[in-house]
């Protein structure tokens, strides 16, 4: 089996009906590009900055950062590389608490990810010329995690020209048009997702920390796992509205969460209109597979049936089903 789906590493991701679907990889630092390229992906929809944050007592200056995303750029030439800015706090703090990530009660509801960058800018700003930096070298994309209102984003969008102003005058080389994409995970982002697309170039649906919110399970107690449920009506609404909002703007969307890797939800994910996967390199081929194997048309009618459905149970017991196919 693992030679069959060796042998899709050179395939193109396109369904039976020939629609082109975009798959690649997380990473987490840069030494995971190889299992990115080994696994044939069509790029970096993921890059988890944060974790060259953690397990150090001082942040990486802008040139240290510089240096790991134009490694990671070099290493997967003409391939786009989406580099999400720091998703600290949460499940992800850092030694030392220098980034102001003082032990709060419900830290995933507290100062996380874009929110932490805000309101700490001596932390954000170092990130931002690093990644416009870096952006002159190839397809860069820049991603903004966590956003949950309008006005979030408007203060990013404020921090990103000033930043390109500053090495405009310093004559530093960067690319004026890379793409910003917003990761809509708060429940908030994606019920108003129309909202945040007139704004962005993409949209990334982080479906951990969205079913996380969406369904009230904090993701790191073992306790209330059983409620986790990627298949929640309410989790696959809000994927679909959020789908929905990236066509009528027509920007593309994506999903990075560990949703766009489980083989179990690849055909109700296309149908649901989604066309581009981001995934831990491990998943990568047998995803491949099941795309290579889809119908669009037929997964569109499959996955209307799906919203329609008004049991739970039955929901996964179709899905299950369609996914033996
Ligand atoms: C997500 O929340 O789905 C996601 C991709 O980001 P992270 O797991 O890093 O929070
Ligand atoms: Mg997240």
């Amino acid at each position: 089996k693992k030679r069959e789906l060796n042998r899709l590493r050179t395939s193109r991701a396109i369904t039976r009906d020939r629609h082109r679907v975009a798959l690649l990889a997380n990473i987490e630092l840069p030494a995971d590009v190889r299992a990115a390229a080994q696994a044939g992906a069509d790029g970096i929809g993921l890059y988890r900055t944060e974790f060259l944050f953690m397990n150090r007592p001082e942040p990486p200056n802008e040139e240290e950062q510089f240096r790991a995303y134009t490694k990671v750029i070099k290493s997967l030439p003409g391939k786009p590389v989406t580099i999400r800015t720091l998703d600290l706090g949460a499940d992800k703090q850092v030694d030392g608490g220098r980034a102001g990530t003082a032990i709060t009660v419900n830290p995933a509801l507290g100062l996380r990810a874009v929110r932490l960058c805000l309101h700490d800018t001596s932390l954000f700003r170092p990130q931002l010329r690093a990644i416009l930096r870096a952006s002159a070298f190839g397809k860069v994309r820049m991603m903004i995690p966590m956003l949950s209102g309008q006005e979030e984003l408007f203060q990013v969008l404020d921090l990103i020209e000033e930043t390109k102003s500053d090495l405009k005058r310093e004559r530093i080389k960067f690319n004026p048009k890379i793409p910003l994409g917003g990761m809509i995970e708060v429940p908030a982002a994606a019920i108003s997702a129309d909202l945040f697309a007139s704004h962005l170039d993409f949209f990334s649906i982080g479906t951990n920390d969205l079913i996380q919110y969406t369904l009230a399970i904090d993701r790191v107690d073992d306790a209330v796992n059983y409620l986790y449920d990627p298949l929640h009506p309410s989790v696959l609404r809000l994927i679909s509205i959020t789908i929905q909002a990236g066509k009528q703007a027509r920007i593309p969307v994506a999903m990075c969460g560990e949703m766009a890797g489980d083989p179990r939800y690849t055909q109700l994910l296309l149908g649901l209109g989604l066309s581009e996967f981001s995934m831990h390199p491990a998943t990568l081929l047998e995803v491949k597979k099941i795309v290579r194997g889809a119908h669009l048309g037929q997964l569109t009618r499959f996955a209307r049936d799906i919203m329609k459905l008004r049991d739970t149970r039955e929901i996964h017991a179709r899905v299950e089903k369609q996914s033996r196919h």
